[in-house]
């Protein structure tokens, strides 16, 4: 649930059967987030914010909301244009190098511009839309051949030049970019 607050923009209410009292933290968008027991109504939630607003500012890094605004945007426009690009070029190179994946998902970690799970899922960061083509292809031929190597052997690392003989450099300025929006 997500409560529109005037000052700290929208906060995240997560109920949780577990949870005995009200819990601040910060979301990985930068929102505030509270935790509070299941029964804990909005009416509740509310309260506790307006009782603890000074602490809140004191103590958490929240974002500006309309700094949330802009960041949530531009994660809409990524996710698009990902949409309408990653899968099918995803594609297009298991067909020339002759892989067969299950399927492909789409991702938005802050961590990780992909991965390939041993179900032969094949997860793409929406945020390798911001990089350049060359960086952006050598991460799906590197998650392709992940589909017959699940790790970073000698073999694994010989497939992947196979497709990019210039994977060594791609790797190294792929560390110049981070896949968060
Ligand atoms: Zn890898």
């Amino acid at each position: 649930m997500i409560i529109e607050d005037d000052e700290f923009g929208e906060v995240i209410v997560r109920k949780s059967p577990l949870a005995r009292n009200i819990k601040f933290s910060i979301s990985t968008s930068g929102r505030l987030a509270m935790s509070v027991p299941a029964h804990t109504s909005d009416f509740l939630a509310r309260r506790f914010l307006n009782r603890n607003r000074e602490m809140v500012r004191e103590k958490l890094p929240v974002k500006d909301p309309r700094e949330q605004k802009a960041r949530d945007y531009q994660k809409k426009v990524l996710m698009k244009k990902a949409r309408e690009y990653l899968p099918y070029r995803l594609e297009y190179f298991a067909k020339l190098y002759g892989y067969e994946y299950e399927k492909c998902r789409l991702t938005h970690a802050n961590t990780r511009w992909g991965s390939c799970s041993s179900n032969r899922t094949i997860s793409l960061n929406i945020g390798l839309m911001k990089l350049p083509e060359a960086l952006r292809d050598y991460v799906i031929v590197h998650e392709l051949a992940h589909l017959n190597h699940m790790d970073h052997s000698k073999d694994f690392w010989a497939e992947v030049a196979l497709h990019d003989k210039n994977y060594k450099n791609h790797e190294k300025k792929l560390k110049m970019f981070s896949p968060g929006v």
